[in-house]
């Protein structure tokens, strides 16, 4: 007989997750409370789906237990996700940095094929409906899921002799307060925190909670910095190519260059998304004692020229006589933007006007410099409404091989509800399709995997 297999979201974990459970012969439904399936699938990337990654997994990814990372995304690759895309007809193309998108580009091709592969294989979508509460009871791991229907979709108008039927200790139980549906497994993939618009409101913590489950304390990452100073305003609009290192209590973190943006409360743009797990943390570790708060403790250094070299700059200045009859603005104007230009003389209480020849080399050395090593305070983050991902989430050590829960046999997880957060360019949903694709093919086996895997 098929196994039942219940999914609460259908986000991209769920999904995948409902598309293996069914192709293994189980009979699969998903419980979404927004009004359908998918929602955050067609903000990512732009709206268009930087669906995964080619290049090397090492070093893309964070969370307590790396090891077991890697351990898990070598069980489905990027190969394998483009070959599971290929079989649902969707074809992907790589970019040069390795990040593989549709080759229609745009997010909504990659949502039609997952809903129509749902749909060709049976899988059966309730939207609009809530999991409010999972509980786990007294005898041999069996769950009871109450749901709140907002539309009460005829499968949960169940026969009222369900309602009596006593569930086997194998079995997760689904149901009303009225009504009860039995499950032979339960798959948690209701994401993390980012983003709650698209539907991931943090509830599925909670219900982990429930189960027996800790929680590494989930943060926004992939997330603006707010940071200090008036100036921002000025400078608010500019893009710039620039190498930003990242400091806490003096000490250098980590570097990363690429697109910087400036906005009117601080910095943004892919190199400060990638660091911004790091900020989330250490602020945090402030908030609640576990690290001494140092005033201005975190920073960043901005080398808005990274093409030029010390002795560049050194050299630029000797040859200072071709651009003397420039305003100090124009000259900074053809190395920065020109908000910026205007910016470091405001800084060093010059006229935009000043020429360049009534300067002395070692102020014009200062400004370069000033461009180079430009300091920033870091005050926060933006909210989780803002961030694309979560960093930590339900540690690795409670979940088995299989994506079953150690603590609650029959329920399983998948996506970013775990504690696993990777760069931008397609891991964090290369980890929903790989975590999606092996509790989907477990929870349907349907009996405790713990020790067949
Ligand atoms: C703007 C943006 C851009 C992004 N771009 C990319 C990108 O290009 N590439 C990339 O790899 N990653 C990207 N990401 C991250 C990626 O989208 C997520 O990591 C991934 O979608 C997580 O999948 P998930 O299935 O774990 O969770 P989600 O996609 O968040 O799905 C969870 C689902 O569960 C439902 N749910 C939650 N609680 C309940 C409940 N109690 N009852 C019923 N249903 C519930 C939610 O409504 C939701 O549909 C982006 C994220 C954002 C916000």
């Amino acid at each position: 007989m098929s196994k039942k297999v219940v999914i609460i979201g259908g986000g991209a974990s769920g999904l995948m997750a409902a598309i293996t459970a069914a192709h293994e012969g189980a009979c699969v439904t998903i419980i979404e409370h927004k009004d359908k399936v998918g929602k955050k699938i067609l903000m990512t990337g732009n709206g268009k789906c930087n669906l995964t990654n080619m290049s090397d997994i090492h070093g893309k990814y964070y969370g307590d237990d790396i090891n077991r990372i890697y351990a898990i995304l070598e069980k489905f690759t990027a190969d394998d996700t483009r070959a599971f895309f290929q079989q649902l007809g969707l074809y992907t193309r790589e970019k040069r940095d390795g990040g593989v998108y549709p080759v229609t580009e745009q997010a909504a091709s990659v949502l039609d094929a997952l809903k129509t592969e749902c749909k060709h294989c049976g899988v059966q979508i309730l939207t609009d409906t809530e999991v409010l509460d999972v509980l786990p009871e007294k005898e041999g791991g069996v769950v009871l899921i109450e749901t709140a229907i907002k539309e009460m979709p005829s499968v949960v108008k169940a026969k009222k002799g369900n309602a009596s039927k006593k569930p086997s200790t194998k079995m997760v139980v689904v149901g009303t307060k009225k009504n009860k549906l039995y499950y032979d497994s339960l798959i948690i993939a209701a994401g993390g925190q980012a983003a709650a618009v698209s539907g991931s409101d943090g509830s599925g913590y909670r219900l982990a909670k429930k189960l027996g489950h800790s929680l590494i304390k989930p943060l926004p990452a992939l997330v603006q910095l707010k940071c200090e100073g008036d100036y921002f305003k000025l400078i608010a609009g500019v893009r710039a190519q620039a190498a930003l290192s990242l400091y806490v209590d003096g000490e250098l973190q980590v570097k990363e260059d690429g697109e910087l943006q400036l906005t009117d409360y601080g910095i943004s743009g892919i190199p400060v998304f990638q660091f911004s797990r790091i900020v989330s943390r250490v602020i945090y570790e402030q908030q609640v004692g576990l690290r001494h708060a140092e005033k201005d403790s975190i920073s960043v250094k901005i080398d808005f020229l990274p093409y030029m070299s010390q002795s560049d700059m050194e050299e630029l200045i000797k040859t200072r006589k071709c651009f003397a009859h420039k305003t100090v603005e124009e000259f900074l104007g053809g190395l920065v933007h020109k908000k910026l230009a205007v910016l470091i003389c405001q800084m060093n209480n010059w006229y935009e006007s000043i020429c360049v020849e009534r300067l002395a080399d070692d102020e014009l050395m200062v400004c370069l410099n000033q461009l180079k090593n430009f300091m920033v305070i870091v005050t926060g983050t933006n909210s989780y409404d803002s961030a694309q991902v979560c960093c930590g989430g339900i540690p690795l050590a409670e979940i088995e091989d299989s994506m079953e829960s150690v603590k609650c046999p029959h329920v399983y997880f998948a996506g970013e509800i775990l504690d696993c957060d990777g760069i931008c360019g397609g891991y964090n949903l290369q980890w929903a399709w790989a975590t999606g694709r092996i509790a989907g093919e477990y929870a349907a086996i349907g009996e405790s995997v713990k020790n067949h895997v």
